[in-house]
């Protein structure tokens, strides 16, 4: 069970780390329905305890995997925000290199997630 401040993941889409900000315990008290009000970097989420997982699992492959999923979101939204800056002021060319580096950016990103998702799936961690 997770407590108000805990740092926690969702198992469906570990690339964004939340806080718990409030914790309803379900009638039959167990622990997986919980319901938990979790705020993520995307907007506050009302979720069951079964579809989170603690920030810190003692796996190292899944901590590394992790990582490599949030380094490849920065980047990605990095590479985004330059070329909403290049817009308007940068040369065709110059401006179709920048689309080509956020495509595969995204790429990146993708192939994270899912390494991560496969991971969790596999090993059960
Ligand atoms: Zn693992």
């Amino acid at each position: 069970m997770f407590q108000i401040g805990n740092r926690v993941v969702r198992r469906d889409k570990p690339g964004e780390v939340g806080t718990v900000m409030n914790v309803t315990p379900n009638v039959q008290r167990s622990p997986e329905f919980t319901i938990y009000e979790v705020e993520f970097p995307s907007g506050r989420r009302i979720i069951h305890g079964h579809r989170l997982r603690a920030l810190y699992p003692s796996c190292e492959e899944w901590q590394r995997l992790l990582n490599l999923c949030q380094r490849a979101s920065e980047i990605y939204f990095e590479v985004v925000s330059e070329l909403a800056d290049a817009a308007e002021v940068v040369a065709h060319t110059e401006f179709e290199l920048l689309q080509r580096r956020v495509a595969a950016a995204k790429e990146l990103r993708r192939m994270a997630q899912k390494l991560l998702t496969e991971h969790s799936a596999k090993h059960g961690c």
